[in-house]
């Protein structure tokens, strides 16, 4: 629900890749995610009508923080000023698509309102705080969403089997390591195309003023490629 999607089969993990779905092209995940923004939109704007049930569904609203998704819809009314306003209930969402793709009984996308209301704020400089003391809603636990229910809107319930799992010892034989796999700036690169390295070997580095993480390689190998983005080893 909060993952990237990808069409690249070259795609790499990284340390904070938790795992892969893979599913047709055509499943109502991979549709409802790969939505135009401005249909998405345009969509909203005509088609939301404000009952609410993405925010009464909201866990972080539900935890007593000022989310309310619906309200954020409204900011897709606007064109030039007069969003801000509402922009500011999505400050607190966590992204965790539970109003997207379990609660609004019509198929429109508020945690992506939320997503964007987030970034106008950031473009704009604007911060949103609560002042109100976090308090529990009281029909929080009755809220919570059966996993059961859950699967069933996703259309995932014909892949909830049993999954061997195979051990197996990969080693490949080029690996390539992206620069940015955390929070922060991304690592710079201080190896060169030839350069040797071992396996753990610092790769990339931040400077100590950053907030971010140093890189490493995961092979012993031979630099082979190095961009902004990322660095490529092939194993030796
Ligand atoms: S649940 Fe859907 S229709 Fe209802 S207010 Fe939220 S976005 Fe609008
Ligand atoms: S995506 Fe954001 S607004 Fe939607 S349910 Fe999750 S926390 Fe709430």
């Amino acid at each position: 629900m909060m993952g990237q999607i990808t069409f690249d089969k070259n795609e790499v993990v990284t340390k904070t890749t938790a795992g892969l779905i893979i599913l047709p092209k055509e499943h109502f995940l991979v549709t409802r995610k790969t939505q135009p923004p401005e249909n998405r939109n345009r969509i909203g704007k005509s088609a939301c009508d404000q009952c609410s049930y993405c925010t009464e569904f909201c866990p972080r609203y539900l935890l007593g923080y000022e989310v309310m998704p619906h309200k954020v819809m409204r900011s897709l009314g606007f064109t030039l000023t007069g969003e801000a306003i509402w922009n500011q209930w999505a400050e607190l969402c966590c992204a965790c698509g539970l109003c997207t793709l379990y609660a609004c009984p019509e198929d429109l996308f508020p945690k992506e309102a939320c997503d964007k209301a987030k970034y106008d704020m950031r473009q704009a400089g604007i911060k949103f705080t609560q002042t109100k003391p976090v308090v529990v809603h009281p029909m929080k636990e009755s809220r919570r969403v059966p996993q059961s229910q859950l699967r069933k809107r996703l259309k995932v319930e014909q892949y909830d089997v049993e999954t061997p799992f195979e051990e197996i010892d990969f080693i490949p034989s080029e690996v390539k390591i992206k620069l940015q796999q955390h929070i922060g700036k991304p690592a710079k690169a201080i190896v060169n195309v030839g350069d040797y390295v071992n396996e753990g070997q610092i790769i990339g580095e931040v400077s100590e003023n950053d907030l971010g993480a140093f890189v490493h390689s995961s092979i012993k190998g031979k630099v082979v490629e190095v961009t902004n983005e990322f660095i490529r080893i092939q194993k030796l």
